[in-house]
This record gives structure tokens, sequence and C-alpha cells, in this order.
């Protein structure tokens, strides 16, 4: 065990109240590698103080203009390049994904940070007309101190996400990192605080979701909560809100995302299958916008399986340290579990393997690896079709007609992304209005991230993150009469 990492409240790294640290576990050797202060109710109480001061008027950062705030988070957008590899290496040996996945998720963390650095000092109220000898104005102003909780599997992107907003509009912010995933978020906020972030201003502490987020979501000084992650989370964190009548200002949560085949002939599959084994391979499957449940044309539908097999099997599976890898191990020993079990479901309820079906040959004992795994012969009563794996695993099922396939499609509790593959305009686009989701690609899964809204409906969440509607979501309107007329 060689580093240890503390917790950041009011601007100090320290130890948690009770001297609680927890072992940070390789998921490729299932060996630990360094140790993490587990912060305790007292310390979330002292979070939650901290940055209810550093908000307070005549703090530091209420003098901060909001050009200011804009020009930090630019700065530490620089920081975050300028130590990539660092950062990145230890990422890779914290989650598992290979180098270039990790350090592509640290530049779109760099992209949330200036795309709402941007936006800080371009957000304004209004005035209303109410007649002569009255003037109405409102105001623009942040939330507060806000709460954000954070998931495992794109833990730098969503820690950027909400804090980049949050703090471009003036909040203060108390960050949960998932149990699993936290060092690299307390490597990151090392880089706000070199580039002269004010104490109390951002706080961090890992620890136990469950009695950290109790404390976090059921606080009155909360003005705003940001939670990224599980239904049941959800669920419980509505709950929490719901005390103090505590605005949410996002709700993201699980997807399993539909994609419909659809091209003209077997000719043009080399997208779709291309999609397919992207949807195994970035971040081993772990993604809430996973394309898990493919609708192909019974024509195609052969073709489609034919030209993916041998590709998924290409696939290299292995530790982040190795090169060439596509796929690292799954994140944690319990996930791991949870997908091979999902994978035995899929046998159960006979499913056809197509390829993988269980852990990847020549790589021993240790580590959470799991084969990349494509269930052909699929429909929508089965569990592996229903229910969000949130790993290397897709589910292929042949469909009759495009109304057949949307839906289908739609026949979920999810409604997060969804994809379409035609090369017919008006096919594509009259899809993408029947489909029941926050987020449709069509050819293509690439084009979602800082500048454009992202979100799901039904249980996927509430809110949107990125683009101009999420940094509004972090502030509130103030509403203001004058009476012009008094002498
Ligand atoms: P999770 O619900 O287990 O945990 C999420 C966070 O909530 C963690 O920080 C956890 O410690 C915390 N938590 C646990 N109990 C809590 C409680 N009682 N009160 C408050 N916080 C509590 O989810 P996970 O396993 O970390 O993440 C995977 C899920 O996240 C998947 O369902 C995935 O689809 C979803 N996700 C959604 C998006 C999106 O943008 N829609 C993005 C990434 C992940």
């Amino acid at each position: 065990m060689n580093t240890s990492y503390q917790l950041f409240i009011d601007g100090v790294w320290r130890e948690g109240s009770d001297g609680t640290k927890v072992p940070v576990i390789d998921p490729a050797t299932e060996e630990a590698f360094a140790e993490v202060s587990w912060g305790t109710p007292e310390d979330a109480n002292l979070a939650l103080a901290a940055a209810e001061k550093a908000f307070a008027e005549g703090g530091e950062w209420s003098t901060w203009s909001p050009t200011r705030r804009g020009r930090f988070l630019f700065a530490v957008a620089a920081l975050v390049r300028q130590n990539i590899a660092e950062l990145s290496a230890l990422f890779s040996r914290e989650h598992g994904k290979p180098p270039h996945q990790a350090s592509g998720e640290l530049e779109d963390a760099a992209r949330y940070l200036e795309y709402f650095g941007g936006w800080a000092d371009k957000l304004t109220g209004m005035t209303i007309d109410l007649g002569r000898g009255q003037m109405d104005y409102v105001l623009r102003e942040p939330l507060g101190v806000t709460v954000h909780i954070a998931p495992w599997n794109y833990p730098l992107d969503i820690f950027c996400r909400s804090i980049a907003p949050a703090l471009a509009a003036g909040n203060t912010c108390v960050v949960k990192p998932s149990r699993e995933i936290s060092v690299v978020t307390l490597a990151l906020a090392r880089l706000f605080q070199e580039a002269g972030l004010p104490a109390g201003v951002l706080n961090i502490i890992p620890g136990s979701g469950s009695v950290l987020g109790k404390v976090l979501t059921e606080d009155p000084r909360v003005r705003g909560i940001i939670f990224t992650g599980s239904v049941a989370t959800g669920r419980t964190v509505l709950q929490a809100a719901a005390r103090n009548i505590t605005p949410v200002v996002s709700m993201e949560l699980g997807g399993k995302a539909p994609s419909l085949v659809f091209v003209k002939d077997a000719t043009e599959l080399d997208g779709p299958v291309g999609g397919a084994v992207g949807a195994l391979a970035w971040n081993a499957g772990q993604s809430c916008g996973q394309r898990a449940r493919w609708y192909v044309r019974r024509d195609l539908y052969e073709p489609f399986l034919e030209r993916l097999a041998p590709r998924v099997r290409n696939l290299k599976v292995g530790p982040a340290t190795q090169p060439g890898v596509d796929l690292g191990p799954l994140v944690s020993k319990k996930h791991y579990d949870n997908v091979m079990n999902y994978i035995r479901i899929g046998i159960e309820e006979g499913a056809r393997l197509i390829a993988g079906g269980g852990r990847p040959e020549g790589l021993g004992e240790k580590g959470y690896f799991v084969a990349p795994t494509v269930f052909a012969d699929c429909h929508n009563g089965m569990r592996i079709v229903r229910e969000e794996i949130f790993g290397p695993v897709i589910t292929v099922i042949p469909v009759d007609s495009l109304d057949e396939a949307v839906d289908l499609a739609n026949d979920n509790m999810f409604g997060l992304s969804s994809e379409i593959w035609t090369s017919d305009v008006t096919t594509a686009h009259s899809v993408a209005s029947r489909l029941d989701v926050g987020h449709v690609t069509i050819n293509g899964s690439a084009a979602f991230g800082f500048e454009v809204p992202f979100g799901g409906v039904k249980l996927s969440g509430l809110g949107r993150e990125g683009g101009p509607e999420a940094i509004l979501a972090y502030t509130r309107l103030k509403n203001v009469w004058v009476n012009l007329s008094r002498k």
C-alpha cells in the first residue's frame, strides 16, 4: 500500500473523524494499491458547514465575478490536460479502463469545465413590463450549497458535468464520489486547489453511500441535489429531498438503450456492427447509454450476427497496463458477480450465445474480467432484455417491421438513449420522434456531450445535464417589483 488519500473539506486534506481507511482495489489484480479515508456523518456536516460559510456574503467566493469564475474553470481544465498522463494512469488502475478511455474521459472532464466556464458570465435575468408607474425585474441567482452524488462508471466526466455548471453559476459544492471509485476524484480536486479555489467552495467526502448520502440529502442547508446512479438509490434520494423540499437539479439514472437496424441491405451493416462492438468494448459496457438491445430487421438478422461474432471474439480483454487492450476488468467483485449472474440467466432463458458467455480464457483467476457476450434470438419477455446489466453483454432480437421495432424499443421501463441505423431520411426522423426517450442518435452513437442536453424519461430520471438548460437549473429566479410612482 503506497498511497493514502484523504478527504477534502474546507480547503484542507484530512482524515475522517473516526480514522477509518479503506483499501483501494485494482480490479485487474484484486490487490489493494492505496487506501482512502472514509467520511463519517460528522465529516459530512463539516463539509456542509464549510460550503455554507463559503457561499455566504462577505466570503471570498462571493467577491469573485462571473468572469473570474469562468477563467478559473478554464485554468483547471488546462491543469487537467497538463496532468493527463499521471491522472489517467491512476484512473486506469482504480477503475480498470484502458488508458485511451481513461485519458478520453479526462479530456471530457476538461471540456465540461471549459464549456460551463464559458457560460459563467452569460447568465442573465430579465425585466417585465407591467405598465407605467412600476418596474419588475427578475434576478438569476445561484442556488447555494449543492450536493453532488456520483456513480463509479464515468466518475470524472460526471463529477465535472455537475460541479462545472454549479461553480460557474456561483454555487458551492459538497461531492460524494462512489464508494468504488473515489481516489481519482480526489486527485482531480487537487487541481482545483492548485488553481486557487477559496476554501470550502468544493468539498469531497468519500464514504458509504447510505450513511453519507442520508446526511447530505436530508440537510436543510442543501439547496440543490444532483444525483447520478441507480433507480433504487434515486428513489431513496427523492424521498430524502422531499423532507425539506430540496430542489433536485437532475437525477440521471439507468438505461437499456435500443438500437434499431434498418439499413438498406447487408452491404450497409458495417456501421451498426461497429456500433454493437463499441457497446461491448467501451467502458466494458458499463455505460448508462450502452446500446444493449439490438432490434434488427429479419432479412439483416443473420448477416448482422455473422459479421458481429468474429469482431467480438477478436476484442482483447485484459489489464489496462497491457498494450492494445479493448476492455479492462469490471469495476468490482460485486458488479462482476452481478454481470456473471445475468449471463447465467440469459443462458437459462434460452437465448442463443453468439460470443463470450463467461470469463475470458487465458487471464487466470484474478481480476474481474468478463468476455464480451452477445445473446441472439432474444425477446422482450427476457430479463436480459428488460433489465440493466451494465456490462459487456448485448442482446439481439429479430423484427419484421419498423412499427414492431419502435413498439419493442419503447416497451421498457427506461427511456434514456436510443439509436436508429437507416439511410432513409424519413424513417430516421419519424423513428426519432416516436421513441420515448431523452436522446436519439441516427447512424452512430457518438454525438452527445457538453453542448447538448442529456438525460432521460421514465425510470431514467429527470432534468438534463449539458447544454445551456443545464446551467440554468443550477440557478433560481427572484422576482423584484418596484413602485415607481411613490413620492
Ligand atoms: P448507485 O445508485 O449504487 O450509487 C450511486 C451513488 O449513490 C454512489 O455515490 C453511492 O455511494 C450513492 N448512494 C448509495 N446509497 C445512497 C443513499 N441512500 N443516499 C444517497 N446516496 C447514496 O449507482 P452506481 O452503481 O454507482 O452506478 C450505476 C448506475 O448509474 C447505473 O444504473 C447507471 O445506468 C447509472 N448512471 C446513469 C448515468 C446517466 O447520466 N443517466 C450516468 C452514469 C451512470
